[in-house]
């Protein structure tokens, strides 16, 4: 006889098919959105140093890029732009032929089902690498607005599916779902980077957007990382103002800041594995210290059993490989 009862949990955990069987979490290749970077020039297919694996690459070697995505199943891109340009109005990020609206017309001639996802914000655009509009070493925030959503009217009008505006602007949300639907785009989803943090994880971004800030900090409009009620505040004003998807940005240190989002609103969850987050995954399977395969997919099993419903991630291409096996 047993001194105590005591419950017997190995008994689900006795086979591989028991257990997949009572698997509460499961990744998916439907969950994830590749980020890619577009840059002008032909023949273009720059690594970024940081960032092992990913590339700038000009528009012609974007084609290639789309279809082993799409052969992958891949649903989404999120289109980042480098600009031949920057000026202090950020004026390619609304040119008609800007590089990112000249990516959107490429990956939807060579795949129109491929989901284009456009990331609207300011700071590759302009030679301050500030997200909104710089007036004597003050980022403004209602003059922002107006380019902010220029610039993704500009993008639906080229061809994309959904706009993701990132600059932390107050208002932004509704100052562009008001200008998508006044010029007739009222079915373009806005993708709100919601609650995005003054982060550290953002240091190999920087280096593949070339928008790190010419002086100061993000700290002025992105969050504090200490913060999670405000996170919900900012989420809850998004909300209001019509976004269609929320965004926890980054995401490995913020999990609890996804379960608290999904707990109290119930639109799709976005996370945003970010680039220092694929950067050390990165570094550390090339000195061979880590399973690169099995820590990522505990990572993004980690972001979905928080509550994320997609994933952004420069890991998408791997894990769609080792998930379609
Ligand atoms: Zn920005």
């Amino acid at each position: 006889m047993l001194p105590i009862e005591f419950k017997r949990f190995r008994r689900l955990r006795r086979s591989a098919l028991l257990r997949d069987m009572v698997r509460e979490t499961e990744l998916n290749i439907k969950d994830l959105i590749y980020p890619l970077f577009a840059t002008h020039g032909t023949g273009v297919k720059e690594e970024i140093a940081s960032m092992p694996g990913v590339y700038h690459l000009s528009i012609d070697l974007l084609k290639r890029e789309i279809e082993e995505i799409s052969e992958l199943g891949i649903p989404a891109v999120l289109l980042f732009g480098i600009p031949a340009v920057k000026d202090e109005l950020s004026s390619e990020a609304y040119a008609e032929n800007g590089i990112v609206q000249q990516a959107i017309r490429v990956v939807k001639e060579e795949n129109p089902n491929l989901v284009v996802i456009t990331d609207v914000c300011l700071c590759s655009y302009n030679p301050m690498g500030h997200c909104g509009v710089v007036h004597e070493g003050e980022i403004l925030n209602d003059p922002s607005l107006e380019l902010l959503a220029k610039t993704a009217v500009s993008h639906a009008r080229a061809g994309a599916d959904i706009v993701a505006p990132s600059d932390m602007m107050d208002g932004r949300v509704a100052a562009i779902r008001r200008s998508l639907d006044q010029e007739n785009f009222t079915h373009v989803p806005v993708m709100s980077y919601s609650v995005k943090y003054a982060s550290a994880f953002y240091g190999p971004f920087r280096d593949a957007a070339h928008s790190a800030p010419s002086f100061g900090d993000r700290k002025t409009y992105q969050m504090d990382p200490a913060n999670v009620r405000e996170a919900l505040r900012e989420a809850a004003a998004d909300v209001e103002e019509g976004a269609d998807f929320l965004m926890v940005k980054p995401a490995l240190a913020y999990m609890d800041v996804i379960r608290r989002l999904k707990d109290t609103f119930d639109l799709p969850l976005v996370a945003y594995n970010v680039s220092a987050e694929y950067s050390m995954i990165k570094a550390a399977a090339l000195n061979g210290w880590i399973d690169e395969k099995q820590i990522v997919l505990e990572m993004l099993t980690g972001m979905k059993r928080a509550g994320a419903d997609l994933i952004i991630t420069y890991h998408a291409k791997d894990v769609a490989r080792w998930l379609g096996k």
